[in-house]
């Protein structure tokens, strides 16, 4: 299938579309999404980065809505791919409110010190999605865990603190539907293959016990922030748990070795042959997956330390 082509909307249930956030990035054709759900009151969860702002309103657009009809922007984190844009965005989005976890709200209304660890950690990817305003801090609420978000018409989505990818992460399970947006706490799944997301200050054990509180929701559907959604979610969650404690015994075995990062990763290829999926990538897929792999396996030989 040519790239151009690539699907901008999916319907996800009659009240979930998934929004390809097509970046003109090379590597970035299928690789950030948003949702959207509507109900009486609509909201979208995660916008992307600064350079995706566009596409996000324009995709918006062909559904019919403007972001003046946005009541709700709910952020899973606050990583630059999925939330740069929200400072930006919300100038379009005059009624919505941000709804993040706590540990996000000072680094979303003073966004320097996150602007410097998306430089330090993507280098000049963090350039290419663009630079990160801030947001007014009486548009923030901040998530408290259990909360239930009530988009009328009998939409209700549940809101569960899941830190573990990173402090700030929170995941939304849509209980009339079984569909669970777990941002990256499940890992990420790359045209069907599903690898950890473990950057650093990655946190072993809070990843843990937030994949099994999802598992606990009992979800049918899983949705990635990076891509897409798919049904057997019960499986998926135990299969990155394995995954999870799989890699951090063989990167934590390997650090203490002495193996720099790049010699984990071919230990990991060689014990892991999910990751012989790096051998059907593009050279700019490759090279993207390989420096988020890179960071994962810097993230949990950290947490092994
Ligand atoms: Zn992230």
């Amino acid at each position: 299938m040519s790239k151009n082509k690539t699907r901008q909307i999916y319907t996800i249930t009659p009240t979930l579309k998934l929004l390809n956030l097509q970046l003109p990035i090379p590597g970035h054709e299928k690789f950030i999404g948003a949702y959207l759900f509507c109900g009486e009151r609509n909201a979208v969860v995660d916008v992307g980065p600064t350079a995706a702002v566009p596409n996000l309103l324009s995709l918006l657009a062909k559904i019919g809505m403007s972001g003046e009809e946005i009541d709700y922007i709910v952020l899973t984190h606050i990583h630059i791919d999925h939330a740069g844009g929200v400072g930006t965005v919300i100038r379009e989005m005059s009624r919505a409110r941000v709804l993040a976890h706590s540990r996000a709200v000072s680094h979303l209304v003073a966004p320097a010190i996150l602007w410097q660890a998306s430089r330090k950690t993507l280098g000049n990817l963090a350039l290419k999605y663009g630079d990160i305003e801030p947001v007014p801090e009486d548009r923030i609420v901040v998530a408290k865990d259990g909360m239930k978000l009530d988009l009328g018409r009998g939409l209700v989505l549940e809101i569960y603190l899941t830190p573990g990818h990173a402090a700030h992460h929170l995941s939304l399970f849509d209980r009339g539907s079984g569909v669970l947006i777990a941002g990256e706490a499940a890992g990420v799944c790359i045209d069907g293959t599903i690898r950890l997301a473990t950057p650093p200050p990655f946190k072993f054990e809070e990843s843990l016990s937030s994949i099994d509180r999802l598992i606990a929701l009992e979800p049918r559907r899983l949705c990635y922030g990076h891509f897409g959604c798919y049904d057997n979610a019960p499986e998926r969650l135990v299969l990155i748990r394995q995954k999870l404690v799989a890699w951090y015994e063989i990167v934590g075995s390997a650090a203490k070795g002495g193996k720099n990062l790049e010699e984990i990763l071919v230990i990991l290829r060689e014990k892991d042959r999910s990751l012989d999926y790096l051998n059907g990538l593009d050279p700019d897929e490759y090279s993207r997956e390989h420096a988020f792999l890179i960071n994962s396996i810097s993230g949990l030989s950290g947490s092994a330390c």
